[in-house]
């Protein structure tokens, strides 16, 4: 399998190529060649092996089937169900995926876990080193801390808003005395990082000196690895399913995208957003238009600028390069685009719904007093959107994180907090280390060098 990239200037690359370089070379994010077919999974009674059959042919030509399965069992293991990805009934036909039952409890983990031995494998064979940089909205950043924390090869610095992010999700980075680990808290936003990471990637020099790669959602790993959720709830269901997806960064609703291009029975795909709707305002108006992020009980959707997104403009654009490149650059230097093929395109792919944090509060309420069942707020913004889209079902709502993981946000919805997992409660209570930082480029890059010339 060849990669190439959304702005159509990179050279093709394979699987582990795109994977260590994270961002494409010519600023734009790596998709495969074409979508295979989706494999055959049965009843995906065992998950870890309908993983290994779905992904395989993403990482044909760089990765030997065996070790490519005994990386995802490896992965899979760590995780507390056995099914991996449970599916609970809420009734009326409608099921919770429930996505959070690996280390860090939120759904990130299912495609780190994996990046952790995969970065390890290929790195060891290249015999080199990689300085892996990230913005984190707060799971990504406590997935990838804990999949890559003393990993031979890799230093990792990993930006997040500073207040813009729930304690036990900076707990879980900041507990971690790793020493090949930097957390830094950004006086900006989750957009104001992201930002940053891209400047660092579009600085040639810097990059090639410091060996420059990504584990957010930019890198087609994660992409890739949530594709097989979508297709195994499908699975299970053996009916066409329609999901709601929690969305900030657009990579998850993407994944599911993807899975029904490669064949998944997928009726519908809703985009659920807090208060921070651009993706909802551009399914209704056609209009992509960013405004100020504003705080919200689900903080891992406080995103204005979706990245994930460029992959589908690029598919929408008829794979070409240079009008993707040009979408970009206007939106982001008018905040705002209107484009029909785009937008006509976005819509035929989804549905949209906004759900405001008091109205997921009265979902976690609800849920709690009648099912005895404990969702977090990010997980409750789905669930708003199928309550005010009203799909026929089955409808599947992805949980994206443990509800522990925001128990005052819990709290406030049913009067109790959560009981905390073992698994929380450690990071709950040790120490913290992390380095406060301006949202100023150069002085994000001297800590880079600095730090590595130590490594
Ligand atoms: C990251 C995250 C999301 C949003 O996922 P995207 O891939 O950015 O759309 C939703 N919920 C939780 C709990 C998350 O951590």
């Amino acid at each position: 399998m060849r990669y190439v990239s959304t702005r159509g200037k990179a050279p093709l690359v394979g699987f582990t190529d795109q994977l260590l370089e994270g961002l494409a070379p010519d600023g734009g994010l790596y998709l495969p060649e074409e979508f295979p077919p989706l494999a055959d999974i049965g009843s995906a009674a065992d998950y870890t092996d309908a993983a290994v059959r779905i992904t395989l042919p993403f990482v044909a030509g760089d990765i030997p089937a065996d070790d490519w399965g005994m990386l995802l069992e490896n992965a899979y293991r760590r995780f507390e169900s056995p099914e991996v990805t449970p599916l609970v009934d809420i009734g009326n036909d409608h099921f919770l995926l429930e996505l959070f039952h690996g280390p860090t409890l939120a759904f990130k983990d299912i495609a780190m876990q994996v990046l952790g031995d995969l970065f390890e494998y290929e790195l060891k064979r290249r015999a080199t080193s990689v300085t892996v940089i990230g913005a984190t909205s707060g799971d990504t950043g406590a997935a990838a801390v804990q999949a890559l924390a003393d990993r031979q090869g890799i230093e990792l610095f990993m930006l997040f808003p500073d207040g813009g992010i729930s304690e036990a999700q900076r707990r879980q980075m900041t507990t971690c005395q790793a020493a090949n680990v930097h957390n830094l808290a950004v006086d900006g936003s989750f957009d104001d990082c992201q930002d940053l990471v891209k400047a660092m990637f579009s600085d040639e020099a810097f990059r090639n000196r410091h060996g420059l790669s990504a584990v957010n959602s930019i890198n087609w790993a994660r992409v890739m690895m949530q594709v097989v959720y979508y297709a195994v709830a499908v699975a299970r269901l053996n009916r066409p399913v329609t999901f709601s997806v929690p969305t900030g960064n657009f990579g998850n609703v993407y994944a599911g995208h993807v899975a029904r291009r490669m064949g998944a029975d997928i009726k519908g795909l809703i985009i659920a957003s807090n208060r921070n709707d651009i993706l909802t305002r551009f399914h209704a108006e056609s209009v992509m238009e960013i405004r100020d992020v504003v705080r919200t009980t689900s903080p891992s959707m406080d995103i204005q600028v979706s990245s994930n997104l460029e992959r589908f403009v690029f598919e929408a654009l008829g794979h070409d390069g240079s009008a993707t490149e040009a979408f970009m650059t206007e939106f982001r230097s008018n905040q705002s685009i209107a484009d029909h093929k785009v937008a006509d395109a976005y819509r035929n792919a989804f549905s949209a719904a906004m759900v405001t944090d008091a109205e997921g509060s009265e979902v976690i309420a609800d849920l709690a007093a009648r099912l005895n069942v404990l969702i977090d707020p990010h997980t409750a913004i789905g669930v708003g959107a199928v309550g005010k889209l009203k799909p026929e079902g089955p409808v599947v709502t992805l949980a994206t994180a443990h509800p522990a993981k925001f128990s005052d946000a819990i709290a406030a919805a049913t009067g109790d907090k959560p009981a905390v997992p073992d698994r929380l409660q450690a990071a709950l209570n040790a120490p913290e280390t992390f380095q406060s930082v301006p949202r100023d480029l150069e002085t994000i890059k001297s800590i880079i060098a600095q730090s590595r010339q130590e490594f």
